[in-house]
């Protein structure tokens, strides 16, 4: 007899020889040090590739029965299923190949499982390297993909005489892979023509005994490599492989109990008190477009789901965190048989909702109302479909974090937040994995990252061991997070991820593991938290700042709507308010709020995205543009009733529109009788400086000077400018078409010239200065048709200051101009939204744009980033023609006192000019606020869509503790302060004064009114 050094002997006298086992080993084994033959022992008892005649690997399928038949039909289309089984089918075999890239085949699979497999395990096997889904009995039941180790549908787990023997099931399969199509690297363009192959399609008896032991010899492998020679857990595991395989006779699943008896004994010597609690919580991260387009994404929403529910049915203890309403909207639209079982395991709370937005959103480049809106459609949803809303933030794949979110995640019932992005950075280690983050304003939120710095872990031995190591914060919190399953393309996770985990639950040497929720990993961490960091300002990520400029054309269509949607807002509320017969239009402006916040996705709005989805962003755009301009008009004509409609006698005039809190005073174009153009200046003069403003630009420098760089990256090339572009700039100087005056004088005056860019771009500019306009616009056009160049405009100014301001959402913050740190350097190419400033004490110089992001400041020079022309993903990203204005703005004082702010508004929002009939048309004033501190961004209807019910929101916008007065001439009845999902917050009703509302403000903060209107 044999009897085992350690635990196996527990383990090993429960199994006294059992009769008829085949096994007789000698009584003494012989006894070397052979750590390492040993190691690769076992190893190769476990390879897919060596000795799999005669090692455990071979033995995990049995029997094999391929289809009765084989047919399939092939679609451009992605069709539902009813359309698809209606086609004709024709016969296909194993080894065929499909596509082109983006088509659809669909496989008729009809089987017949031999008499011969009663009692036995049986699984459906399909190989390939497209995405499959199948579907029986007209209901998808098993995502299949191959690069997401799914390739079996289990058909029965034990197969009884009642049960069906023959069946027929559909696979649809998709043709590209988890990552799309990338020619020759997974970020390439998509390779059009290419193939996929169906390797293997049949019947299959699984042995779930040689899978459990192979799955035991794994971790113990696993523990014996990674723990180290100098612990002695890594020996233990060891040698109890190297005694499970001399136990084990392939042939001879008699023998395998006893074996899997010996790993049990040493996965069940337990961890004192004091060790690291591992949360694992199932995930599949779903990029809603990326290197496929957003009808693929629908597809691989059902495909990892269904698998999901498949694996939950089968371990009641799988946990599964779900994010992106917009993709529960999808499944809910297009598999609702699915989302009827989802919706099932979401009351078990096995399937989880979490991150309470719309889609997983860019960080930094959406405006402040457009993170509102992501997390107020999103929030509404899953009270809507769930009956909660979620207390987590959950954005793990997103490049930066604005300094604003936290104070807009409280505001929507959220303290909690989770990304592990920033273990990309390039430059710098963030210090932290669990800490406070404090927003511009002074709202903190306690943040996680997962310190296995991955979203996609696969439950296995190395991922437990890092969580471990890495986390940052030990000795403060003794507890973390673990993401498992397949992401990115979809996938999820697998039944090993799961058994590999029951088997680490709580085994000496490893941290412990369990099956966790988002919301009990955060509870303990909360009662943890009374040592943890703070972290204050922005999480911004020192990598893929390329993303603030890439795609020009999203950038601008993203900015632009952003502005349609607050206008008709604006406009259709006031028509509302102003009674009569106007209807709101809640349910276009929803969609068409959805379709600008889906476009927000954290690969489309970057830019980052293949041609496919640029040109599925853009339709959208072009979608708002349309169905915002008609819903303005609808509002305007409603508002504006008898000055629109032509009187008898009356002159031609001009009705002006301004959906911007303050007075203005601008020069408009008006366009006459047969074309001609006329200008002219309205609104009233408010006084301006006196135009005596000192030399902003210094002696030798030329301001508005055009500077193209090399522009070639690592490896993300959509993504990534990296800092040594910095040392190829080239000033551009080749004049095509000389300065030219095009108005003199007057009213406005402008001038204009054209310059050769790189080797085949053009560059034509107007710059304008209108009456009364503190700043000079620079109208640009650009015939863009370069590769890997970089092409800013940058404006040295006679400023000395250390820091500059960005504006950010609902705000600003301030980065350094110097390299001093590496922090600092790190921080070369930055993001900002309509404008930003350099300033000393009485003066500065600020920029301003309508459409870009992407800016630096560095010494006295500041810097816009306009266009990119990276070739991966998408090969033709970028190369068109571009039309931007940006402005420059110098000031005496402050920027706050210059109304830096204001001018970057209204450059962003012009004035809508409307023919009217009426030669005076009254001044009517809606809304007006006492604090040119305090910007009101928003005014819209209230979420419950009650025609009585108007939300305004508004922010300080200066950094400064202030109260202000809020005016309407809406007959309100009843005001309150509610958060930003427009619930009333306790004890928030506001008096209404003569002078209007009162509001107090300390810097940065948002305020959401709710007006209730007297009908
Ligand atoms: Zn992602």
């Amino acid at each position: 007899l044999w009897f085992p050094p350690f635990p196996g002997g527990r383990a090993r006298a429960r199994h006294p020889g059992k009769p008829g086992c085949k096994r007789s080993r000698p009584a003494i084994m012989a006894a070397l040090k052979h750590r390492r033959t040993a190691l690769e022992r076992v190893e190769k008892f476990l390879s897919e590739i060596y000795f799999t005649d005669c090692n455990l690997r071979g033995r995990l399928f049995g029997d094999r029965c391929p289809p009765v038949s084989l047919s399939f039909f092939q679609t451009p289309r992605r069709i539902p299923y009813d359309e698809a089984v209606g086609q004709e089918f024709r016969p296909a075999k194993v080894g065929d190949s499909f596509g082109p890239t983006w088509e659809t085949c669909w496989f008729k699979v009809e089987l017949s499982i031999p008499q011969a497999w009663a009692g036995r395990e049986v699984h459906f096997v399909w190989e390939s390297d497209g995405e499959g889904m199948v579907w029986r009995d007209g209901q998808p039941v098993q995502g299949l993909t191959k690069e997401g180790e799914k390739t079996s549908y289990i058909l029965t787990s034990s197969l009884k005489e009642s049960e069906p023997h023959s069946l027929t099931l559909y696979v649809e399969l998709a043709c590209n892979g988890l990552f799309g199509a990338g020619k020759g690297s997974m970020i390439a363009p998509p390779d059009p023509d290419r193939r996929f192959t169906l390797s293997k399609a049949e019947l299959v008896i699984f042995n779930r005994d040689v899978y459990e032991l192979l799955v035991d010899l794994e971790i113990l492998l696993d523990m014996a490599q990674l723990l180290g020679e100098e612990n002695q857990r890594s020996f233990q595991a060891l040698y109890t492989a190297n005694q499970m395989v001399n136990m084990c006779d392939v042939t001879d699943p008699s023998t395998f109990p006893a074996a899997r008896d010996l790993a049990a004994a040493i996965f069940s010597q337990r961890n004192g008190e004091s060790q690291h609690t591992i949360h694992a919580v199932g995930h599949c991260h779903i990029d809603s477009a990326w290197l496929w387009p957003y009808e693929e994404t629908i597809r691989k929403c059902a495909r990892s789901w269904v698998t999901v529910v498949r694996l939950m049915e089968r371990n009641p203890e799988l946990t599964f965190a779900c994010s992106q309403a917009q993709q529960f909207e999808w499944v809910r639209t297009w598999y609702p048989g699915l989302y009827t079982q989802i919706q099932e395991f979401v009351a078990k709370e096995q399937f989880i909702p979490v991150g309470g937005t719309w889609v997983e959103m860019d960080g930094n480049l959406p405006s402040g109302e457009s993170m509102v809106r992501q997390f107020l459609q999103g929030q509404l949803f899953f009270q809507e479909q769930f009956g909660r809303i979620c207390s987590e933030f959950w954005l793990p794949d997103t490049f930066g974090y604005s300094a604003q979110l936290p104070q807009l995640m409280r505001g929507c019932g959220i303290r909690r937040f989770l990304t592990q992005k920033l273990s990309w950075n390039l430059v710098n280690t963030f210090p932290h994995h669990t800490f406070f983050w404090e927003g511009i304003d002074g709202s903190r939120v306690l943040t996680h990252f997962p310190p296995g710095d991955s979203y996609g872990m696969h439950g296995r031995v190395e991922e437990m061991l890092k969580t471990v190591k890495n986390n940052k914060d030990k000795g403060r919190v003794n507890h973390s997070a673990l993401l498992f399953g397949f992401g990115d393309g979809g996938g999820g996770p697998t039944q090993k991820m799961l058994d590999r985990m029951k088997r680490m639950s709580d085994t000496d040497g490893l941290p412990r593991v369990q099956i966790s929720t988002p919301d009990r990993l955060f509870s303990v961490l909360e009662k943890e938290s009374s040592q943890l960091c703070t972290w204050v300002g922005e999480l911004f990520l020192e990598l893929h700042n390329g993303t603030y400029t890439t795609q020009a054309q999203i950038k601008k269509g993203n900015r632009e709507c952003e502005r349609i949607l607050h206008d008709v807002e604006v406009l259709s509320t006031l028509a509302m308010a102003r009674g009569g017969m106007f209807q709101y239009p809640a349910s276009q402006l929803q969609q068409l709020w959805r379709l600008l916040l889906l476009n927000q996705f954290h690969d489309v709005l970057p830019g980052s995205c293949i041609q496919l989805v640029v040109e599925d962003a853009l339709q959208y755009y072009t979608e708002i543009r349309r169905v915002g301009a008609r819903l303005q008009e609808e509002a305007v004509q409603s508002l504006c009733r008898e000055l629109l409609q032509p009187k008898a006698g009356s002159t031609k005039s001009t009705l002006v529109l301004n959906t911007l809190p303050w007075e203005r005073t601008e020069v408009i174009s008006r366009t006459g009788p047969a074309g001609t153009e006329t200008l002219e200046s309205v609104s009233v003069l408010s006084p301006q400086e006196d135009g005596s403003i000192r030399e902003s630009v210094p002696d030798g420098c030329y301001a508005n000077q055009f500077a193209l760089f090399d522009d070639v990256p690592l490896y993300w090339d959509a993504w990534d400018v990296m800092d040594y572009h910095l040392e190829t700039r080239k000033p551009v100087t080749m004049l095509l078409k000389p300065l030219e005056i095009t108005l003199a004088g007057g009213l406005r005056g402008s001038v204009s010239f054209s310059l050769q860019i790189g080797k085949s771009s053009t560059l034509t500019q107007e710059i304008i200065l209108d009456a009364t306009c503190p700043y000079l616009r620079f109208l640009t056009q650009v015939e863009w048709k370069e590769a890997h160049k970089f092409l800013k405009v940058e404006f040295p100014v006679q400023v000395r200051s250390t820091n500059a301001t960005y504006e950010i959402q609902f705000g600003h913050l301030q980065r350094p101009t110097h390299w001093n740190t590496s922090w600092d350097w790190a921080r070369f190419e930055v993001w900002a939204h309509k404008w930003l400033d350099l300033s000393e004490h009485g003066f500065g110089v600020a920029l301003l744009n309508d459409c870009k992001y992407g800016a630096s400041a560095h010494g006295n020079i500041l810097s816009l980033s306009l266009l990119r022309a990276p070739k991966s993903p998408d090969a033709t990203a970028d190369i068109a023609h571009h039309q931007f204005t940006y402005a420059v703005m110098p000031h005496l004082g402050s920027f706050q006192d210059a109304g830096v702010i204001q001018c970057a508004y209204n450059m962003n929002f012009p004035l809508h000019a409307v023919p009217a009939s009426s030669a005076q048309c009254p001044a009517w004033s809606a809304f007006s606020v006492s604090s040119p501190a305090v910007v009101l961004e928003t005014v819209k209807q209230d979420r419950t869509h009650q025609p009585e019910a108007v939300v305004v929101r508004l922010y300080e916008a200066h950094g400064s503790t202030v109260v202000a007065w809020l005016q309407t001439s809406l007959p309100v009845k009843e005001a309150m302060l509610c958060d930003l999902l427009e619930r009333p917050a306790a004890q928030g009703r506001l008096p209404l004064e003569q002078r209007g509302m009162r509001l107090s403000f300390t810097p940065f903060r948002v305020l959401t009114v709710l007006l209730v209107l007297r009908r």
